[in-house]
This record gives C-alpha cells, sequence and structure tokens, in this order.
C-alpha cells in the first residue's frame, strides 16, 4: 500500500473525536453527519486550529447546515444535463466525466453535497467506460474534465486506464483533472504520478486552495512536482464568508499561488446548493473585494470572479461596470474611479 493510501485510510470519520479535540456539542455534529457525511484528511486535521477558523470550518460539520433547506439541492442542474450516468454535457465542445466516487475530504460548501460521501455518488468502471464512449460518439467535444469525487482517489493504475482510452479519442484535445489533493493529501502527488501525467500531455491540472494557510511545506512541495512534471497547474477559489471573503486573505492566496507558477484561474461565487447557506457572500462583496485586488495584484494573478448560474445556465463573468456605452464612444471606469473617455473606432 502507498503513503498516500495508508493516510487516506487513517482519515478522521467519527464526528465523537472532532467534537472532542475542538469542544463541540457531539450529538449536534453526529445529526448533521447522518445527513451529510463528514471525511477530513490527517494532513487538514493537524492544520485546523479551532472548529470555526478557515480550515476548520470547510470541513467540520455544522448545525447551520440543517436548518437550510431554502436552496437547491442540485443548483447546477447536473442530473438533467446528463445523458449518460456520471457525464455532465453542459457546453458544447466539452464535458465534465465524473470518474470517482468519493473524494479524500468532504467539503461542506461543495456543489455536489447532495451526493458527496453517498453511494448514490459512487461510480463503477462500466460507467466509466459509458462515459468514454459517449465522448468518442460525440466528435464536437473536444475536451474533458475529470472530476467527481476526486479523480486522485483513484489508483494510478486506473486513472493510467481512462487517460490511455481517452488519448485514443481522435477528436479528444485536452484533457483537465479537478482535484483537491494537493491542498488536502498532498501525499498523493508522488513521482509515479506526475510521470503518468506527463505521458498525457496536454493536461491541464485544477486544484482548489481557499486559504493562505492551506498553503503549506507540503502541498508547496506537491505542487512544485506537478509544475515540474509539466502539467499546467491552475486553481480555483470559493468565495466563502469566514474563510477568505475579505482582501487581504485573497490577495495573499492569489500571490503566493502566482509565485508558486498557479495560476489563479476562477474566483467562484458560492453556488445556491443546499446546506450551504451560512457560507455564502453577496455579489457586491465578491465585486468589491475584486477591485481592492486589481492593480495592487499583478495582472497574471488575478483571477475572474465568476457565478455559476443555477438551473445548468453556464458561467458569467462577474464584472463591476467599466464601460459607460456613449453611442459611437464609451468611458472606461479607471481603478482610481477616474471616468475615462475611449473611442470606439
Ligand atoms: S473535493 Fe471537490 S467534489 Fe469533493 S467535496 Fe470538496 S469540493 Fe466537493
Amino acid at each position: 500500500m502507498e503513503l498516500w493510501q495508508e493516510r487516506s485510510r487513517n482519515s478522521i470519520l467519527c464526528s465523537d473525536l472532532v467534537a472532542q479535540r475542538f469542544g463541540l456539542d457531539s450529538h449536534a455534529l453526529a445529526q448533521v453527519v447522518e445527513r451529510y457525511p463528514m471525511r477530513i484528511t490527517p494532513h487538514q486535521f493537524e492544520l485546523i486550529r479551532q472548529a470555526d477558523d478557515p480550515l476548520g470550518c470547510q470541513v467540520i460539520p455544522d448545525p447551520r447546515e440543517l436548518l437550510d433547506d431554502s436552496l437547491l439541492v442540485d443548483p447546477l442542474n447536473e442530473e438533467q444535463l446528463s445523458p449518460v450516468p456520471h457525464l455532465v454535457h453542459r457546453y458544447p465542445y466539452r464535458v465534465l466525466l465524473l470518474v470517482a466516487g468519493s473524494c479524500f475530504s468532504y467539503c461542506r460548501f461543495c456543489t455536489r453535497k447532495r451526493k458527496v460521501g453517498c453511494s448514490s455518488m459512487s461510480v463503477s468502471l462500466g460507467d466509466i467506460l459509458k462515459g468514454i464512449d459517449y465522448i468518442a460518439e460525440h466528435p464536437e467535444v473536444n475536451e474533458v474534465i475529470l472530476s467527481g469525487g476526486d479523480p486522485l482517489t483513484m489508483s494510478d493504475r486506473l486513472l493510467d486506464d481512462v487517460l490511455a482510452r481517452l488519448s485514443r479519442i481522435p477528436h479528444l484535445q485536452v484533457v483537465r483533472i479537478g482535484s483537491r489533493a494537493p491542498v488536502v493529501m498532498p501525499e498523493r502527488i508522488t513521482d509515479a504520478l506526475c510521470a503518468l501525467l506527463r505521458r498525457y500531455q496536454p493536461v491541464y491540472f485544477l486544484t482548489h486552495f481557499n486559504h493562505p494557510r492551506e498553503i503549506t511545506e507540503a502541498t508547496v512541495e506537491a505542487c512544485q512536482r506537478l509544475v515540474r512534471s509539466g502539467v499546467i497547474v491552475a486553481n480555483q477559489t470559493v468565495l466563502l464568508r469566514g474563510v477568505n471573503d475579505n482582501s487581504e486573505t485573497l490577495f495573499k492566496l492569489f500571490h503566493t499561488l502566482y509565485r508558486l507558477q498557479i495560476r489563479p484561474y476562477y474566483l467562484h461565487q458560492m453556488d445556491l446548493t443546499c446546506g450551504t447557506s451560512h457560507f455564502r457572500t453577496r455579489l457586491e462583496d465578491g465585486i468589491a473585494i475584486m477591485d481592492d485586488l486589481r492593480g495592487p495584484l499583478s495582472g497574471l494573478a488575478v483571477p475572474s470572479y465568476i457565478v455559476d448560474l443555477p438551473g445548468g445556465h453556464g458561467k458569467v463573468p462577474v464584472t463591476p461596470d467599466y464601460v459607460q456605452r456613449l453611442g459611437d464612444h464609451a468611458r472606461l471606469r479607471a481603478a482610481d474611479g477616474t471616468l475615462v473617455d475611449y473611442p470606439q473606432s
């Protein structure tokens, strides 16, 4: 057994243990876990100082999850956009293939909270093969995003098999892997895994840091191993109340990622997922944060602030109104608020 598999086996699943360590009500915690399972990797558990600190509240169950029934169970309408099980076809040219039935840890704010840690998430090899067949039968699809769950919970052998099958589809040009492993299970980013990914270039690796404290010696090493192997690493962050909803935290996060050659790609407005409303921020807050970041932060380190619209309408950028259209010319708002005339032709 590899080190990461052993570490994964030692993940914290017992809510009593968490309640004891952080002085929480174990009965209340157990009730939440009954509906929304809990899983915390040893790496994360060691970094948490308090239940409500920016790392704790991402993974420790919160009774407020059960009070929120007003939002949507499947906010992105993924179930309706699945022509075959575990494949989501929302945009014409790319698909999401859900190849893994579990994650290393269960984020309390997850869009797929409805099934994370539940049997409905489990994926068989037969399901994966059906998804690959679907891609092969759709020549318009030129990109696939492997997600789940976390694709890196798969063994190298299975991942290799999936990537090899995908690489034989002539019209498929790019593979993207979405994984939180570098953040929560850095042991998973082994030299063998990097060598495997190198064989299937171009592979884009999309990871998910939400707070600067997640950037540790181990996570830096994991990301550097990926970067050295030629994989292009980008990051998506979810804007979370009480975790990272201020300019200072996000400046530090994005600047550090940029320095590590990890491109900050998206800042996501929280999806309208049932059980997560205590994490939600207002759009104005996100716009104000982005305003603060532009300028001090290098342009390459500024992510797009986006909303994935409910109902499966896709992602839209959220930008302040920089442009006033005035017939044949426009006026653009500078970072200091000055309006500058700008001819259109
Ligand atoms: S790792 Fe991703 S899919 Fe898994 S619980 Fe976290 S956000 Fe959801």
